[in-house]
């Protein structure tokens, strides 16, 4: 008998731009999240503020739309609480890298077991544009006065310095490719992270569609334009850290190649290392029956809906007396 797939497309009205690349990274996590069979109860998608906030609304799953710069909090809060469910935090490269480089540090850290995808267009497109973390510097996009006076985040090496166990980075329009990264990254045990390179039609008038497609990056052997996005896959580049002993030889390749940018963009995953425990792991080692017994499974009222939570004593130790 054939598998029902599991629809995880909406009927809710989409409003991002004509040729947004917002459209193949939602693309790509339906048909990951449908390609795994995970049921619909399982998925979770949380999303940060900015165009691609809206993600959450047009996958049909549980998520939130949370707050600025804060999606990473909520994500790991809701995976902590329930272990068993497939979490998913999206958010743009101002929303992560801008107001929530702090979380993002500190994500890393920890080592949570989900996915963290960043929709990555350089600028802040639902305000119009401004110059966002991964802005080269000297780029002047249409919103812009005067050319960004920034150095640009590289949020490959970030990651990778911050403790992130599965680094990729993929390109919006290549939707089955990334796609099947996102059923990696669902798969590794640990946080992993996607760069997900993406033009913003209506506000980055530089690094467009046609500029990834290399229209303007012609062979002086062959006179054919070269596609700008190279699969790391396909030069026999191995990020997985096979043992501990060459870990420093992994991470330094890492650095090497997300400092590629130009007439070459490598895609595809960068670095990938099981042998950090994860969040869940360390919790494991302190509170031995944590996955059957998440704090999402507790009861919190009692047969009559009574709440059976008293807090009453905590209450009373922050009460400030001044008898
Ligand atoms: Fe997409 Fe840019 Fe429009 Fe936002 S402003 S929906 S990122 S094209
Ligand atoms: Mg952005």
């Amino acid at each position: 008998m054939a598998l029902k797939l599991v629809d995880y497309k909406t009927e809710v009205h989409n409003d991002w731009c004509a040729g947004c690349g917002d459209f193949g990274i939602l693309n790509s996590i339906q048909m990951a999240l449908a390609d795994m069979q995970i049921p619909r109860h399982a998925a979770t998608i949380f999303s940060g503020i900015g165009c691609s906030g809206k993600t959450p609304h047009f996958i049909n799953a549980y998520g939130i739309h949370t707050l600025h710069g804060r999606v990473l909090p909520f994500a790991q809060g809701a995976k902590l609480s329930n272990p068993n469910l497939e979490v998913i935090a999206v958010g743009g490269d101002g929303d992560g890298l801008g107001i929530g480089a702090g979380h993002f540090v500190s994500a890393g850290r920890r080592n949570v077991d989900m996915v963290y995808i960043i929709f990555d267009n350089g600028v802040y497109g639902l305000t119009k544009g401004q110059a966002a973390p991964t802005l080269k510097l000297g780029l002047k996009t249409k919103s812009l006065p005067q050319p960004n006076a920034n150095n640009s985040v590289n949020p490959i090496s970030l990651a990778l310095i911050a403790g992130f166990t599965f680094i990729a980075r993929g390109y919006s329009y290549e939707v089955k490719h990334l796609k099947d990264l996102i059923k990696m990254a669902i798969q590794h045990k640990g946080l992993a992270f996607i760069d997900v390179l993406q033009p913003c039609p209506t506000y980055n008038d530089i690094n467009t569609k046609e500029w990834f497609q290399g229209l303007d990056n012609i062979s002086p052997e062959t006179g054919k334009q070269i596609p700008r996005t190279y699969k790391l896959e396909e030069i026999g580049y191995d990020g997985i850290v096979h043992n501990e002993d060459e870990l420093n030889a992994k991470m330094a390749q890492v650095i090497e190649r997300s400092n590629e940018w130009g007439n070459r963009i490598p895609v595809g995953i960068f670095y990938q290392n099981e042998h950090i425990p994860t969040y869940e792991d360390r919790i494991l080692s302190r509170i031995n029956n944590y996955i059957e017994s998440p704090p999402a499974k507790q009861n919190i009222s009692d047969k009559e809906n009574k709440p059976i939570s008293n807090i009453g004593r905590l209450l009373d130790d922050l009460r400030i007396d001044n008898k």
